[in-house]
Formats: structure tokens, sequence, C-alpha cells
């Protein structure tokens, strides 16, 4: 008879799936979360259908016993077959995509009294400049001295030393704590017409997981429409026949409003799941999840790939956003595994935009997604009137950013007491800074990419590897003092130009540099609805899911920014960014107006936002795509191959682009050095895959980088339907 043996594919990427002996009395399923010896080690691994996944023979006598399970909950079956398609999809490890599944093998500790610690709010007897800069970025937060002292960017020396002088103090938590339930009729809105017929249609697709189905919806509203109160009727009919539901968000930043507004309807907070958790709320969350109790979660992308036991609904908001694309580690667009999950659950799948991107709106049209649509906003309100500003015949004085006549505009709504936004894409104060004597430019050591300028914390950074420098008093080319001049702007620079123009303003800087956190955004929040900040000047961060009532116009202060290179969804992006940031002005009972400034008013993306005629531009665009045959009507693929020595990543790029393989339906183009030929350090070569729609490319580029080998020293990436290039 032969032994009981089970497969288990492990966290460890590197490895493939392993058999092992099952001991006696232990009773492992498909899904188990088990201990595995491997060498002197044990690792964790999930037990795996044997006939899905290939592996080496090996005989009875050499498997090794397992260790034992891990108690907790099974991984259940939709998540494997989800993992396999993602693995498969993306051309991953599954133990990649199961590292995600099981994020931390500290959730899968036993219950645990945990110590952490917090600022007391003294200061200590000595005082110096990394203990003040310790205690300043820790105000209100709490986690371990490691946790602390990774945010502070100080060492944990200095966070012990500040717990031993008093300024830190110890405090118990208990990682076991229930989480509260949500309840469904707990403040119900009273919905208009439209709003509560596209709710009873996504009621209706809501059930027990006997009479639930796969059913991906787009719920197009315009900005302001409701979209979320109406999404939280069908998470209300999830809570209600018992299952659980996922909300997905694109932006961390974005989590507070919401949470406050999801607070209001269902009178406690969702789970919440993000990179800012401490390790203690993560594992805590990731075993409510897990066991179920948690009904409601919102997340970033990595969510979608936790253990819900039984998933009823997902929803992707704003799910037009980039930063659902996942560049690093496993390369997945969280909005198009959401709609796999909910196809391997068989639940309904709700997407919601004002925007929707191409592919979604394609979907809609050949009949694969249903649409719901809300045409009108909440209330009273009214979508504003955008308007072009041509810079060529209105421009602004020398040295500054702002015309003429958006400055008027500005002047106006401060009399007025309204609230206003500048929305321009580029943190820091400068892109650019240059030495007038010589030309010399700051560039990153580890990127191509200038040194963009951050004067609020005073100094130079890369905005691709994080390095940063002190702001440089003479230049290092030819010695020159007083000869370095920042070029462009960025936010920090209008904001000056703001404060020079209108001394009394009261002005707030947003972008990912001072809102880095959920409660410095409800800061935010808190400081505009108190009327506290008369002017905004902000980053995309402001474009997104806001509402300000008293906010009444929007300045572009850019809009050809979007517009340069030659990127396939330059235009798209472009229009989708100040749709959204238009979205912004006039949400409460006063009428917004939207400035867009530009030297091509003509340019049909700029065109088609004056005119309002969004189903004409989405038409003209899906039209060039089909002409192309690019995403949706054709299919891409890259392949990064990137190395520290310039020569090796040229070397292996040129024999990958040698072996390309003759298929017909598609094209290789490259090996060509990647659009950041330089990233942390490392030289990027790229070649792209063009594809017809039909042909199966993943199984293609296995094929082909299966028959090749390279130096570890060099790494080739795959990104399956890349975002950019
Ligand atoms: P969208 O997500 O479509 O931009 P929101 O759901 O944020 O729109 O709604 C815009 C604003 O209008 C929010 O403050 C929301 O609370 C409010 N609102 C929308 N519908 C209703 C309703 N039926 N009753 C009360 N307030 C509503
Ligand atoms: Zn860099």
């Amino acid at each position: 008879m032969p032994l009981p043996r089970v497969r288990v594919v492990t966290l460890n990427a590197a490895l493939g799936p392993l058999d092992y002996r099952v001991p006696d009395g232990l009773k492992v399923s498909p899904g188990a979360v088990v201990i595995a010896p491997l060498g002197p080690r044990q690792l964790v691994g999930v037990a795996w259908e044997a006939e899905r996944l290939k592996t080496e023979d090996v005989g009875d006598n050499r498997l090794r016993p397992l260790v034992g399970l891990v108690d907790v909950p099974p991984v259940p079956e939709p998540l494997r077959r989800l993992a396999e398609w993602t693995a498969d999809y993306y051309l991953s490890p599954l133990a990649a995509v199961l590292r995600m599944i099981i994020p931390s093998s500290s959730a899968l500790a036993g219950p645990k009294q945990l110590v952490e610690y917090r600022p007391t709010g003294t200061a200590p007897a000595r005082m110096t400049p990394q203990r003040d800069q310790a205690l300043n970025r820790i105000a209100g937060r709490q986690g371990t001295v490691r946790e602390l002292a990774a945010h502070a960017e100080v060492s944990e020396a200095v966070m012990r030393g500040l717990v031993h002088a008093g300024a830190v103090e110890a405090v118990e938590v208990d990682a076991d704590l229930p989480f509260a339930r949500p309840d469904p009729d707990f403040a119900p809105p009273q919905l208009s017409a439209e709003q509560a017929s596209a709710a009873t249609s996504l009621k209706a697709a809501i059930g027990p997981a006997a009479a639930s189905k796969f059913d991906p919806i787009l719920l197009d509203g315009i900005t302001g429409s409701g979209k979320t109160e109406v999404y939280f009727e069908a998470i209300a009919e999830a809570i209600r026949v018992g299952r659980q539901a996922l909300v997905l968000l694109p932006e961390i930043a974005l989590t507070e409003p919401f949470l406050t507004r999801f607070t209001a309807r269902f009178g406690c907070e969702p789970v919440a799941w993000h990179s800012d958790l401490r390790a203690s709320q993560r594992r805590r969350a990731w075993r409510a999840i897990a066991s179920g109790e948690a009904k409601v979660v919102v997340g970033a992308r990595s969510s979608l790939f936790l253990p819900y036991p039984d998933l009823g609904l997902i929803v992707v908001d704003e799910a037009h956003e980039p930063s659902f694309k996942q560049e690093e580690g496993v390369q997945y667009h969280a909005r198009d595994v959401a709609v796999m999950r909910g196809h391997f659950e068989e639940v309904p799948v709700i997407l919601a935009s004002a925007t929707p991107a191409i592919e979604t709106r394609h979907m809609v049209d050949i009949g694969r997604y249903r649409e719901l649509r809300l045409t009108e906003r909440h209330g009273q309100a009214e979508l504003p009137a955008i308007r072009a500003l041509d810079l060529t015949r209105d421009p602004p004085p020398r040295g500054r950013w702002l015309a003429p006549s958006l400055v008027d505009e500005l002047g106006t709504n401060l009399e007025a007491g309204e609230q206003s936004l500048l929305f321009l894409n580029r943190r820091g104060f400068a892109p650019l800074t240059l030495c007038r004597t010589c030309g010399h430019r700051f560039q990153c050591p580890n990127c191509t990419a200038w040194m963009v300028e951050h004067r609020l914390m005073h100094r130079l950074a890369c905005h691709h590897c994080g390095h940063v420098m002190p702001p440089p008093r003479l230049c290092p080319e030819c010695g020159d003092e007083d000869s370095l001049v920042a070029c462009g702007p960025g936010v920090e620079r209008i904001a000056d130009e703001v404060a020079a123009l209108f001394p009394e303003a009261r002005t707030a800087v947003v972008t990912s540099d001072t809102i880095w956190s959920p409660a410095r955004a409800a800061e935010f929040v808190r400081a505009m609805d108190a009327g506290e900040i008369d002017i905004v000047v902000g980053t995309q961060l402001v474009t997104k899911g806001y509402h300000f009532p008293n906010l009444t116009l929007v300045g572009v202060v850019d809009a050809d920014l979007g517009l340069q290179g030659g990127d396939l969804r330059a235009a798209e992006r472009s229009f989708q960014q100040i749709q959204q940031v238009a979205g912004r002005a006039g949400r409460g009972d006063k009428p917004g107006r939207v400035l867009v400034q530009t030297h091509d008013p003509e340019a049909p993306v700029i065109a088609a936002l004056i005119s309002g005629d969004a189903p004409g531009f989405y038409a003209a665009e899906t039209e060039a795509r089909r002409d192309a045959a690019m995403p949706p009507f054709g299919r891409l693929a890259a392949i990064i191959v990137s190395a520290e020595d310039k020569a090796e990543a040229e070397a292996v790029a040129r024999r990958i682009g040698q072996g390309a393989p003759r298929v017909e339906g598609m094209a290789v183009f490259g090996p060509a050095p990647a659009p950041l030929a330089m990233l942390r350090g490392r030289h990027r070569q790229r070649l792209l895959i063009h594809a017809a729609r039909k042909l199966d490319v993943q199984d293609v580029i296995r094929d082909w980088l299966g028959a090749l080998e390279w130096s570890a020293k060099v790494r080739v990436a795959v990104d399956v339907d890349p975002y950019s290039f």
C-alpha cells in the first residue's frame, strides 16, 4: 500500500512543490496550512491537490514526514484556483502568490498578548536632534520598537533610549480582540430614484452561496452621484445574508474618509488592510478575515488575496486607478484579479468609476459586464463647467505659473469665503536643479532620473529609489556659488506663488509627502471641513474620493503635462485625471468651476473635457486602439532584464531577443533600454511583445524563457499587460 503522501507548496518562492509523508493520526486535506521540514529548517506551506501540480518524482522511502498542521482555517478552494490562475497568467511562482495569501507567519502563531510602545508626551531630560526627530515623527503612533524606529527613520537604539528616558512607554495589546459587527440597518440613506434602482439591481445579485453567481458590473456614475452610497446597499445585503464583503480602494490615504462614511452608515468601522498596519493589527485582521469574523474588509490591492472563507461581494472603487497595478513581485492588476476572484467565488464584482478604463468599457460593449449608470449629482449639486485657459494668450508673468485669469478667480473665491484647489501632478518644489554657469544637472546616482527639490523637507530626493541629498549650496561640477536654479514647478512652488499673491490665504500642500498616513488624511479632511484651509495645492492624491462641499474652484496648472511621452494610455489617463479633479468642485449646493491651463486647447483630450463629450472621447480612443491592435484588442507583455552591470544586462537581453520564437500573430521589439534605463542601481533592458488577442502569449514566453539560462546576478521579470510603457 502506498504511503499517505501530500503535495505542499511552501511560502519559499525559490522552491517548487514538494511531497511529504502524512504522519499517522494527522488528517491533511487540500488547503490545509502545514509545517514542512526542509533540511534543518521548518517551512510554512499549503497542502495542494497533487494532480494539479507537477513535481519531481520522489519514492516513498525518501519522503520526510510533515511536522504538523498550523491551527488556522484552510485556504479555501476558490482561492486555490485563483492562486493558480494568478501564477499562470502573470508568470509567477505559485509560492509568491501564496505569500500574499499568508503574508506574515506571525499571523499563524497562537493567541498572544503583545507589547507595543507609544510616546508619553513628556520630553526626555536630554534632547538630541535624533530624539527630537523621532518624537516628532511618532506623535500619535503606537507599535513595536522596530516599527516606531523604522517610521521615524532612527535606529532602534535611539528608540530604546527614549523608552529609558520615559518619553516612550510600553503598553499591552490584545492581538485577538474581536471586531465589531457592521449593522446593515444602522443608518440607511434616502436614495434618489436613480440610486434606488441601481441599488435594487445590485442587491438582487447578492445571495447565499447556493444562490449567487459570477456577475461583473460596471457602476458608472458621474463624480458625486452617490456611487459609494449605492454600493453600500450591496454591502448591507451581503452582511444580511451572512457573507463577507471586500472593498478595494486605490490609495491608503483614502481610507480615513471612507472609514468615517462607513461608520456613519453601518455603526462601526470595517476591518482595514493596508501596508501601514502594525504587525499586531495585521495579525488580528488576518485571523478575523480567515475565520470569517470580519464581515467587511476595506483594503489596498493586497487584500484581494486574503483567505475569506465566504466572500459574497467584491467592490473595486475608483476602478480606473493605475495604482491597482502592482509593479513589483507578482506584477498583477488588482482590478483584473478582482474579476477573476469573483469568477472563482461565483459572486458579483462591482467596478465603480466615473471614468472607467477603456478596457472596462470595452467589456461592457461586448456584453461581458453589465452596466449601471448614475447620471445626476446628489441633491442640488451640478457638474462643474470646465473652461480651457489658453496659456499662449493669457501667459503667467515670468517665473510664475498661474495665468492672470486663474489668479483673478482665486481672488474672487477667497473673498467669497469658498475653497479652491490647484492641481499639479508633481511633488516637491522643482523637478530639476541646474547650474547656470556650467549646465550641470543634479541626477540620481542610482536611477535615470533628476533629483527633485523638496524645500519643505530641505533636501533633493529621487522619486524612484528614495535617494536623498542635502540641498547643494554650490555646483559640484564648476564650484560656482549662487549659480544653482530650480527649473519648473512642483506643488510646493505653486504654494509659494499663491502665498506671494495672497499672503492672507491659508494654503495646504497635499501630496504623499504630506499625507503619508490615514491619520494625516483625517487631519486634512478635518481642517478642510472646519474651513481652516482656503487653497489646496495637490497632486493626484487630491483627485480621489474627497468630498468638500465648500470647494468651488479647481485650477489645473498644467493640463499638457500628462500628454508628454508616447505612452499608450497618456490621453486616457489625462482625461481621467482632469475629469476626477474637476469632480472635486461644486459638490455642495454652490456651483463649481474648473479652469484648465493648457498650451493647446484644441488637443482632443482638452476639447473633450471642455465640451463634456466623454462618449465621443472614449469612442475615438477605442477606435485608435482597435486600429493599432492595442489592448484590449491586442495584447502586450514586457520582459525586463536588469543587472548592476550594464554589459551583463545587455548581453542577456540580446540572447533573449535572439531566442525569440517565430509565432504567428506575435511581434517582438527590442531589446532596448527600458524607459527607466537605470533604476535603483540596476541597468534595465526591455523587450516588448505585441500579440494578437487570441494568442496564449504566456505559454509562448514560458517556453521561450524556460529554454534559456543566465547568471543569478541578472534578473528577468515579465510584466503581462504592462500599464505604461
Ligand atoms: P461618488 O462616489 O459617486 O463620487 P458619493 O457616494 O461620494 O459619490 O456621494 C457624494 C456625496 O453625496 C457624499 O457626501 C454622499 O454622502 C452624498 N450622497 C449621495 N447620495 C446620497 C443620498 N442618497 N443621501 C444622502 N447623501 C447622499
Ligand atoms: Zn534614484
